[in-house]
């Protein structure tokens, strides 16, 4: 089972695609968004798409957090 070389997603094979650089590197994209997206050198940290893995803390409670940071922000207007 590969892993995305951008959003270190396991996938199943047959599927996707494998580049080989002449560095003699191979990166494997599980889908064409994510190769179009490292060859543009985005940063995978900084795409809102990709899940990032942080421990302990599920999307769950980001959304939540992200919720309240919001709601505390139009608190201080007032
Ligand atoms: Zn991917």
């Amino acid at each position: 089972m590969p892993t995305c070389s951008f959003c270190k997603k396991p996938y199943n094979e047959h599927k996707g695609i494998v580049v080989f650089t002449f560095d003699g590197k191979s990166l494997s994209y599980c889908s064409g968004k994510c190769r179009r997206n490292a060859e543009l050198g985005r940063d995978p940290k900084k795409t809102n798409w990709v899940r990032r893995e942080k421990k302990g803390k599920s999307i769950k409670e980001l959304k939540e957090e992200k919720i309240r940071s919001i709601k505390e922000d139009t608190g201080d207007k007032k």
